[in-house]
């Protein structure tokens, strides 16, 4: 076997090409959040109030289904939360009873 059966050929004459064959369009940066939105139950168009263009049903449900998750998500967290403060006010007052209560034996050791 000779070294070179192990070199692999490269023919770079070949023509470069101007890209790849498929291009993806740059979005352009949308001016308007569509966050005013219309419905026409008529002609079952969904229509931003702001910028008229139409919108797609579909993903307009699916954002309002977004913000709700998170909505719902906050409101658990907030429940959470205020659970915990009930409970660090429980045992806030707690500690402030054992503080008057060894500060009035104290006095009385004395
Ligand atoms: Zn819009």
């Amino acid at each position: 076997m000779s070294k070179l059966e192990n070199i692999i050929h490269v023919d770079f004459t070949q023509e470069k090409r101007e890209g790849p064959a498929i291009k993806i369009k740059p979005s352009e940066p949308k001016s308007c959040s569509h966050s005013n939105i219309w419905v026409d139950q008529d002609s079952r168009k969904v229509i931003c109030e702001d910028c008229k263009e139409e919108l797609d049903p579909i993903r307009v449900l699916h954002n309002i289904a977004q913000d709700e998750m998170f909505l719902y998500q906050c409101q658990t967290d907030v429940e959470a939360l205020y659970a915990e403060i009930i409970k660090l006010k429980k045992e806030e007052k707690k500690l402030k009873n054992k503080i008057k209560n060894a500060k009035s034996r104290l006095k009385d050791d004395r």
